[in-house]
Formats: structure tokens, C-alpha cells, sequence
């Protein structure tokens, strides 16, 4: 008993000891980079999938170098990155990438990163790839798929109803336009139930499917019949008001492909 006491003081007695002996500043760690410069590194302890307690090192939020002209400076808090394959963006400056889509050069700017990879918290692995008009045209090749869709959907509820047929054949023939991709036969026949529906009246949506019509006609190469449609389509008018563009783009094929 009285052994284990003075074990136990004797223990303390060393550990005083140690904590009065000074104790040396850690080494300050850094790692060199071509663009940061020296980026700082700082002690720290975390978790791991097991609920061991690991320690090691990470990245300085607060290291600031120097920002170059024109640069962003960025906060590495608010970056999602793998710090085995990335360093933190301390600051953003502009790149100059070439479209994969067009082929023309672009600047994917110090601004728009800092939006992409703290803003929308976008994986470092993630850059633009397109200029800013090819991303904006895929944006609306999109809408426009999801009008198709949304048109799809709608005849199938209520295909007696004259509107949604000519939406359906409208979403059809501009997304064909676009891309080249979709039923031009579905358009017409579309338009064609229209007209079956309508017979002459009122005399706007007959206008307009026969315009629509024409347009799938002239995208299949049947410019005869394209012309044909266009033409009735003129003389039949109603073609005002929101609608009097389609009438325009009637006129501008019929100049274009005058017999
Ligand atoms: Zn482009």
C-alpha cells in the first residue's frame, strides 16, 4: 500500500517535470506550390471511417498569398476538393479553354470559378467546357425537350383538344429544327387532327397547323408540298397578333425556295 502510494507520487513528480520542460514550437510545414507560392500547412486531428482518432495535416485557410492583378481570391472553406489529387484554390485567375462544342477559344474567367467551385460547391474535377452561347443554346435544347415531354403528356389527356395538338406538333418540329432528332410524321398527324377537329374554324389554329405542317414537310424534303401548305396557310390568314411571326417565317421560306 504504502509502496504504490509512492509510486504514485513519484509518477506525478516526472510529470510535472515534463510539463514544465519548454515546448518546442511544431515545425512549421509547407508545401511548395508554382502558382500559391509556399502554402502553409497546419496540424489537425479527425475521425476515420473506423471512429479512430487520426491526426496529420491540412491546408491553412488563412494563408492569403499575395493576389496576382485581376485575380479572385477564394475561400478554401467553401471548396469541395480531394486534397490527395487538389490543391485549395487560394485565388482564381482566368483561363483561356477552347470550346468543345464550337471549337472557339473562351475565357472561363476568375469570377465564374470562384461561383462554380463556392457557390455551387462543384467538384474540382468539373471546368467549363463550352463557351458561354453553346452552354446557353444546350440550355434551351433542354427547355426544349422538356416541352416536348411536357406536350406528350398533355395529348395524351385531352387529345381532342386542338391547343395541345399544335403544342406537341410545335415542341416536334423545333426540336427538329435543332437537332434533327424526333417523329415528323407524329407533327403532322398532329396537325392534321387539328384540322380534322377545327375543319375551317377557328381559322387560327387551322392557319397553324397547316403552318406547322408545312414546317415538317420542308424538314422531310417535300418542298412541294411544303410550299403548298405554306401558301394556304397565307391565304387563309389569322395569323395575327402572337402568331403573326409565324406568318413572316412562312413568307421568308417561300422567298427562299420560289419555284
Ligand atoms: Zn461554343
Amino acid at each position: 500500500m504504502r509502496r504504490t502510494q509512492h509510486k504514485r507520487r513519484r509518477e506525478s513528480r516526472s510529470k510535472r517535470a515534463e510539463r514544465s520542460k519548454p515546448v518546442p514550437a511544431p515545425a512549421q510545414r509547407t508545401v511548395p506550390h508554382p502558382v500559391f507560392g509556399a502554402m502553409p500547412l497546419v496540424e489537425t486531428t479527425w475521425v476515420d471511417g473506423a471512429g479512430q482518432e487520426r491526426s496529420g495535416y491540412a491546408y491553412d485557410s488563412s494563408y492569403c498569398p499575395p493576389l496576382p492583378t485581376g485575380a479572385v481570391r477564394g475561400d478554401i472553406t467553401r471548396q469541395h476538393f480531394c486534397p490527395m489529387c487538389h490543391v485549395p484554390r487560394y485565388f482564381y485567375v482566368d483561363v483561356a479553354r477552347s470550346c468543345v462544342q464550337c471549337g472557339e477559344p473562351f475565357v472561363f474567367s476568375g469570377a465564374e470559378q470562384k461561383f462554380w467551385y463556392e457557390t455551387l460547391q462543384f467538384h474540382f474535377d468539373s471546368v467549363a467546357t463550352r463557351c458561354v452561347a453553346c452552354r446557353r443554346k444546350r440550355r434551351s435544347d433542354k427547355a426544349l425537350s422538356a416541352q416536348l415531354a411536357q406536350a406528350t403528356v398533355e395529348v395524351e389527356q385531352d387529345s381532342d383538344n386542338p391547343a395541345k395538338q399544335l403544342a406537341l406538333a410545335e415542341s416536334i418540329v423545333r426540336i427538329y429544327e435543332r437537332l434533327e432528332v424526333g417523329s415528323l410524321p407524329r407533327a403532322i398527324a398532329a396537325c392534321r387532327k387539328v384540322r380534322r377537329i377545327c375543319g375551317t374554324h377557328p381559322r387560327r389554329e387551322v392557319s397553324e397547323a397547316m403552318f406547322w405542317e408545312a414546317k415538317a414537310h420542308a424538314l422531310a424534303g417535300r418542298a412541294a408540298v411544303a410550299r403548298e401548305l405554306f401558301q394556304s396557310m397565307l391565304e387563309l390568314g389569322g395569323m395575327g397578333g402572337r402568331k403573326a411571326h409565324l406568318a413572316r417565317e412562312a413568307r421568308k421560306w417561300l422567298d427562299a425556295h420560289s419555284a
